[in-house]
């Protein structure tokens, strides 16, 4: 059927529908349908499919891919599953045919820089252990393809450099995967900080812990472990991002329990101070070793701020605190996951930089390498501005 008679197809079905609607009107009340004849009520809405979506490559299919990560997918708006990249194949074909990707985009460790030939894909999410992230992100930019890689960046300044360069040289997107900064509570949080609804900033405090059971790469320290690195990370942030400051100095300690064997390689918990040149000063602590424990309190002149479940997938519940007054606030939740997926995929379509690039996750690398020095040597670390 050409083009034109399917148009006047169109034409003469909309007509008749509408010669329907205006014989029903006026129709008398006792003939009127009781149901539309379609079983669809006429004002129903039905969802435009989007413009545009965007192809993504999943790389390593551990906990936070298959239980967070790839059920997000269903509540993004342009985010699209289209390749997997894994050293299991049978897990691979399960998830593949789960989610719908096509079996022929699956591939493996040795077989990852094919994915420069697979059109569908425009971004590479690395979500490996954090010793992998770099060379994983260089190959997958080399290859052409934006990349979001999870969070800690890596394990080095260098490494961090290394990336942010590769993704320059490839004329590509690195973003590093702080979903936080796409969660509403924590915006909010943010927002009330900036817009001194607190008064003048003055002591921060954050606590991010759980109980790690071995084996679990957060235990192994060749695959870049360790509690700071893994949950400490998020305190961290926090402080900058409620501040909108960096550190000018850092204190840390850590402790590492001899008698037991999960902590042979990275210490159990590790507390931190950052000084601010505001003059805040944040305290954290972060440890593999307690019941979940994830929250942060922001104490300023006028006002205080409580965030429960600060650093959880989900659960926020933000408590200001204004003279005697305490109000919680209603916030509507979002997923996370979908949340940063579809923000990425906005900035690839739209050929913006995201909220939080390369530039962010070296940032963050640089306090806690402060904070290890710390640690070892005993002295606090001035950290260059
Ligand atoms: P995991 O151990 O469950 O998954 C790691 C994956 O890497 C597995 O599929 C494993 O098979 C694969 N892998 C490939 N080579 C490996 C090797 N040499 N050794 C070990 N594993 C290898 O870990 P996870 O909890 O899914 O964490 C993966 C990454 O995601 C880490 O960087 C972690 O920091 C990050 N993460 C982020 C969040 C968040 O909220 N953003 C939450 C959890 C984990």
């Amino acid at each position: 059927m050409s083009q034109h008679s399917s148009y006047e197809l169109d034409r003469r079905t909309f007509i008749a529908a509408g010669v329907t609607l205006i014989a029903s009107t006026t129709m008398s009340k006792a003939d009127e349908p009781l149901a539309p004849p379609d079983k669809q009520p006429p004002h129903v809405k039905t969802p435009e499919p989007p413009a545009k979506t965007v192809g993504w490559a999943i790389v390593g299919l551990g906990q936070l891919a298959l239980e967070e990560v790839m059920p997000a997918f269903a509540n993004s708006k342009i985010a699209r599953p289209v390749a997997l990249v894994s050293g299991h194949p049978e897990k691979a074909k399960k998830v593949a045919a789960t989610y719908g990707v096509d079996p022929t985009s699956i591939y493996d460790y040795k077989t990852y820089e094919k994915l420069a030939d697979n059109p569908a894909v425009d971004v590479i999410y690395i979500i490996l252990p954090n010793s992998m992230h770099a060379e994983y992100t260089v190959r997958g930019l080399k290859a052409g393809k934006h990349v979001l890689c999870e969070k800690p960046m890596a394990t080095s300044i260098a490494e961090c450099e290394q990336m942010i360069a590769a993704a320059k040289s490839a004329r590509k997107k690195l973003m590093i995967a702080y979903r936080l900064h796409h969660e509403p509570f924590n915006k909010t949080a943010i927002e009330l900080c900036r817009q001194g609804e607190l008064g003048k900033l003055k002591l921060i405090t954050a606590c991010n812990g759980q109980d790690v059971k071995a084996p679990n790469i957060r235990l192994s320290k060749s695959l870049g472990g360790g509690p700071l690195q893994d949950v400490g990370i998020y305190c961290v942030n926090a402080f900058r991002y409620l501040t909108g400051e960096e550190p000018i100095e850092v204190t840390g300690f850590a402790s590492r329990p001899k008698d037991d064997p999960r902590f042979r390689e990275v210490p159990e918990s590790v507390t931190f101070t950052l000084h601010f040149p505001s003059g805040v000063i944040a305290s954290g602590d972060c440890s593999f070793g307690t019941a979940e424990s994830r929250r942060y309190r922001v104490q300023g002149a006028s006002g205080i701020l409580d965030l429960e479940g600060a650093f959880g997938y989900r659960g926020q519940r933000l408590y200001l605190q204004n003279e005697d007054r305490i109000s919680e606030m209603k916030l509507t939740p979002v997923d996370h996951f979908a949340a940063e997926m579809d923000h990425f995929s906005e900035c690839i379509l739209a050929g913006k930089e995201s909220k939080t690039p390369g530039e962010e996750g070296l940032a963050d690398l640089r306090v806690m390498t402060a904070i290890e020095e710390a640690i070892r040597t005993g002295r606090t670390v001035a950290l260059k501005s």
